[in-house]
């Protein structure tokens, strides 16, 4: 595919934000680097993921990640205690990020002062004592604590595979989250709700059993609603008719249910392109509250966020529940 034009020492993308972090809602600053992206996504990739399109066609600098990181650094706001690091790809991969630049980084962020945590997401195959040990001998110094975000998807690992050929296990993952938490580090997981050739039903019950699976390895777990990026295999079904991204409704129920068992676990989801056709969507009509519900819910883990929500197309989404299993994969409503 044809890539956009790009300037080698600009990030990807960096914005500013609100997270729940222990009980309240601060500051975020989110920024995704432009390294040459994913290793996995070269050599066989994720069904769902576009990343590749935002990865870098020639191996950036040393100086060009570092002048990504300072440009990210200038749109901080005061108060700023939450660092997300995305490359589109693994943060801890040392072929994306070496560790040099990885250590100058941190060194740089703990200089900013107000950094209180940093978050990064990578696969699970990178997490290690010695990997993590370089991060905080840094970090610690400057009082700021680490996490690690893997994107699971789910807890099968034969959805895993066979719905989104990850190419890792969960035990890979639970692996990773000990490492990670007897280093003192937490883990966040990102599961995907409704990975391709599963129906709406399936995509609730997958994700509401991976919760119950992941919860004891994450102290967060990011519900992601799949949308349809350019290049992938979903696109191809998407296309082809034989794919509709989740309902928003499903999300809602999925978050509620979930809150319920586990009061005490971050649930959080940021709806990526709702109300389009491309995104998660509901009738269209109901689209824009039932997402930012959804945003609202994300920052004050509070369940009335979810509940007051009301609309014409919640009666035919639950017969899309319980009729789309018997449609041999078609979707029933668009
Ligand atoms: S989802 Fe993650 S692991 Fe899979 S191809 Fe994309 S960046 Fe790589
Ligand atoms: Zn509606």
């Amino acid at each position: 595919m044809k890539k956009k034009r790009y300037s080698p020492d600009m990030p990807v993308a960096v914005w500013t934000g609100r997270d729940p972090q222990e009980g309240k809602a601060v500051d975020s600053l989110t920024v995704i680097f432009r390294t040459i992206g994913c290793y996995w996504s070269r050599k066989s990739g994720c069904t769902m993921c576009g990343y590749f399109n935002d990865a870098a066609d020639e191996p950036p600098s040393e100086d060009n990640l570092l002048s990504q990181l300072d440009h990210a650094l200038e749109k901080m706001v005061t108060g700023t205690s939450l660092l997300k690091i995305f490359t589109s790809g693994s943060f801890l991969d040392e072929r994306e990020v070496s560790k040099e630049v990885r250590n100058a980084m941190m060194e740089r962020i703990g200089k900013t002062g107000s950094i209180k945590k940093v978050m990064a997401e990578t696969r699970p195959e990178f997490v290690n004592e010695k990997i993590l040990g370089t991060i905080l001998d840094i970090l610690e110094k400057y009082d700021i604590k680490f996490e690690v975000a893997i994107g699971l998807e789910t807890s099968s690992d034969t959805i895993r595979k066979d719905c989104i050929n990850k190419g890792f296990t969960f035990n890979d993952f639970t692996r990773a989250s000990e490492i990670a938490s007897k280093m003192g580090v937490s883990t966040k997981a990102y599961l995907l709700l409704k990975p391709p050739f599963l129906s709406e039903k399936t995509a609730i019950e997958d994700a509401l059993v991976s919760i119950s699976d992941a919860a004891p390895y994450a102290t967060t777990i990011s519900l992601n609603l799949t949308n349809i990026q350019k290049g992938t295999l979903v696109e191809e079904l998407y296309d082809r008719r034989d794919y509709r991204p989740p309902w928003l409704w499903s999300a809602v129920f999925v978050l509620r249910t979930a809150k319920e068992k586990f009061p005490g676990l971050t649930l959080v989801s940021d709806p990526v392109a709702a109300g389009t056709k491309r995104g998660p969507h509901n009738c269209r009509e109901c689209d824009r509250d039932v997402a930012q519900a959804l945003r609202d819910f994300s920052i004050t883990q509070d369940i009335e966020a979810l509940s007051w929500l009301d609309c014409e197309c919640y009666s035919l989404w639950e017969k899309v529940v319980e009729l789309e299993d018997y449609a041999f994969g078609s979707f029933l409503v668009k």
